[in-house]
């Protein structure tokens, strides 16, 4: 099948490397020597404008945010032909995804969101979770397509749906994040080793995939990887807070977390990892968990 994607950044970059083994990819990116470097590398056809990509039956868009996914909608959508997919695998907006599929219904292009979780090993690994929503026939359409991608793959309901729970599940994780590093800012302070204090939660109730997958590599290898910008997680935070708000339901834990990362992403600039937001905890107190 002809699949163009969008985007290749952390995420973006090795899911298309996945697609290409099972279908005949398009690649464009807005600095094209990715997109160059992706073509050489691995087979995928190079888009040199957006219009290269307009003879895909399948579209999929890995952007920031769904601001940027409606620039490309803007510019590429008049020039699909009716029946093609767009599957928006970015971590969006549920409200702004609706309103962009009820405008790309109305030229016969059918629309799904389809955010992915699993980072960028799971990216690599093509062992991503999805959550899509749209109707059930197009779910059947971008689930064959993301199978390259992904190993749990949930139709989680209606246009939206999939941006809603995405929203939700990083905010959980951006809450155990920054509770996680109050609590081993305290134990580093009472002279525990982090590689102790990590065995320990990560057999007890407290634990959580921050202290299991992410903070071992940072606190005990000393490993600080960009993996993830701080910048898309404050994203996610403030759409999760933004959508229970437009639902009139009590959120108070939301909003401060919320503001807790806001603050934490004007501080240490667009390029910082959201795993800085650890060391950025510990320095609130004049204190540090890197290691030299
Ligand atoms: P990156 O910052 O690594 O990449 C962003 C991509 O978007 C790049 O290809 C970039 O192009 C492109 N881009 C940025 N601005 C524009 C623009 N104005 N117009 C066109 N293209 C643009 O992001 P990630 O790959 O990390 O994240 C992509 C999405 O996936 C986000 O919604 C994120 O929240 C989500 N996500 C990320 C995860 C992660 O671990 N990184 C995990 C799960 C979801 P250029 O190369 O020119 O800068």
């Amino acid at each position: 099948m002809k699949i163009a994607l969008i985007g290749l950044g952390a995420m973006g970059y090795p899911m298309a490397r996945n697609l290409a083994r099972d279908h005949e990819v398009t690649v464009w990116n807005r600095t094209t020597a990715l997109a160059e470097r992706h073509a050489a590398e691995h087979g995928t056809r190079l888009a040199r404008g957006l219009a290269d990509c307009s003879d895909a039956a399948v579209i999929i868009t890995v952007l920031p945010t769904s601001t940027e996914v409606d620039t490309i909608v803007e510019h590429l959508a008049g020039d699909l032909a009716p029946g093609t997919l767009w599957i928006d695998a970015t971590s969006g907006d549920p409200i702004v995804s609706r309103a962009t599929a009820e405008h790309l219904e109305k030229i016969g292009i059918d629309f799904v969101d389809a955010p992915v979780t699993g980072g960028t090993p799971g990216a690599e690994a093509g062992t991503l979770t999805i959550m899509i929503g749209g109707s059930e026939a197009a779910f059947i359409r971008a689930e064959a397509v993301l199978r390259s991608c992904g190993r749990n793959i949930f139709h989680v309901g209606s246009v939206g749906t999939g941006h809603a729970i995405k929203a939700i599940n990083n905010a959980m994780l951006a809450a155990n994040l920054w509770i996680a590093a109050e609590g081993l800012v305290s134990l580093d302070k009472q002279g525990f080793e982090m590689k102790t204090a990590l065995e320990v939660l990560n057999v007890s109730s407290g634990r959580s995939n921050v202290t299991e997958n992410l903070l071992p590599k940072r606190l005990v290898e000393g490993d600080w990887p960009l993996t993830f910008k701080l910048a898309l997680l404050d994203k996610d935070v403030r759409i999760a807070a933004n959508m229970v708000h437009h639902q009139h339901l009590a959120s108070p834990m939301l909003a401060l977390v919320s503001n807790l990362f806001t603050a934490a992403r004007r501080t240490l600039g667009e390029e910082a990892d959201y795993i800085d937001v650890v060391e950025y905890v510990a320095q609130l107190s004049g204190e540090s968990l890197k290691r030299q």
